[in-house]
């Protein structure tokens, strides 16, 4: 064994969903928008000349960042972007999980978060979800390095009520609380359709900024905005949160997001109109889904993300998943304590779920 072996820094990767290079199946495994994103993106990109892959990007992003500002009605020093959300939580944990005290998080939650731990040895302990799979608030009312969990939650598409995710904030005035907000525009209830942190009954943490210094929201748009394959996320917190985030940042890659992301990104995020309309068929879809889903035999938490996690009462999904998988049809499988017996399903097209309903009433018998 050479030398330098001991010196590799050795971890155990996360394993995204499956992207398979056949465009013929019915992909409902990674959680992305089965409808595309808003016209006005694919017009900015058009807009782009060639001539300016010789240039650098902005690496401020400022066309982005004001839009995501604009949409929030935040100011754009409070708005902090990166490639995908994933960049955005990575660099989050590098600046702010610098504690000798285990950070938390559940213990079925985003599988990332344990990945970014381990790269960074960062310690963290893993609060068990209740029996139901809900976030007890109580388990992160402890001297902690920092918390992170995503509402809705991932897998399960559990939401937690805004007032639980204050009182586990406001409970940690000394640490870094972040809430992973990836599904957030899915949550049914009037609050969750507006951008805006004001308006009835808000469900977004974004509605909590104005009084806690500690708190960093994360978005992205992957999903609600119909462009995970243009790597866009953010995080929305303090002035001192986001300038702590951009010193990390530009000591690790000055030039995240390039041309086009900064572009499309700018335009979908200024088109509302469009995010709402594909907002309200994704939320129909789903309605439907759990009749269908409940019809055959399957049960589920609440769901309130763009995906269902589901359970036969009879059949193990492995094997579901197996035989959805020959038949073109892809969902997502964790061989995992206290979830194998589940499958997450995303919400795509309408005629995307007949298909699936109809191999399901197949291999169901
Ligand atoms: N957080 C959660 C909870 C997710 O499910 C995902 C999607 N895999 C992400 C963050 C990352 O999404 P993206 O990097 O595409 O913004």
């Amino acid at each position: 064994m050479p030398a330098w072996e001991a010196y590799i820094r050795r971890v155990e990767p996360y394993v995204p969903g499956e992207q398979p290079k056949r465009r013929d199946i019915v992909k409902l495994n990674t959680n992305e928008n089965p409808y595309p994103p808003s016209p006005l993106a694919e017009e900015a990109l058009a807009r782009l000349s060639a001539d300016t892959m010789r240039l650098y990007p902005d690496p401020t992003a400022s066309e982005l960042v004001d839009a995501i500002a604009a949409a929030h009605g935040v100011k754009p020093s409070q708005v902090f972007p990166g490639v995908g959300s994933d960049d955005v939580i990575a660099m989050a944990f590098l600046t702010f999980f610098n504690s000798k005290k285990p950070i938390l998080f559940p213990d079925i939650s985003y599988s990332f978060y344990s990945v970014w731990a381990e790269l960074y040895r960062i310690p963290y302990e893993c609060p068990a979800l209740d029996a139901e799979f809900r976030i007890v608030p109580e388990d992160y009312m402890r001297e902690s390095g920092g918390i992170i969990f995503p509402n809705p939650n991932a897998p399960t598409s559990l939401y937690m009520p805004l007032a639980e995710v204050e009182r586990i904030v406001a409970a940690n005035p000394d640490v870094i609380v972040m809430v992973d907000e990836a599904y957030v525009d899915f949550v049914d209830a009037e609050g969750g359709a507006g951008s805006a942190p004001a308006g009835p009954a808000p469900v977004s943490a974004l509605s909590l900024l104005d009084r806690y210094e500690n708190l960093l929201v994360i978005r992205t748009f992957s999903k609600s905005r119909s462009m995970a394959g243009m790597r866009i996320g953010y995080a929305v917190g303090s002035e001192s949160l986001i300038r702590a985030l951009n010193d990390v940042k530009y000591s690790f890659n000055s030039y995240t997001l390039n041309r086009d992301a900064i572009a499309a990104g700018a335009a979908a995020m200024s088109d509302g109109q469009y995010f709402l309309d594909t907002r309200r068929k994704i939320l129909a879809t789903r309605a439907r889904a759990c009749g269908e889903f409940r019809a055959l035999g399957f049960d589920f938490p609440e769901p309130s993300g763009n995906f269902l996690f589901v359970r036969h009462k009879e059949r193990h999904a492995a094997e579901i998943f197996a035989a959805l998988k020959e038949r073109g049809i892809y969902v997502r499988y964790f061989a995992k304590p206290r979830i194998d017996e589940y499958l997450r399903v995303t919400v795509g097209t309408d005629g995307q779920m007949d298909t699936l309903f109809t191999a399901l009433r197949e291999i169901l018998g």
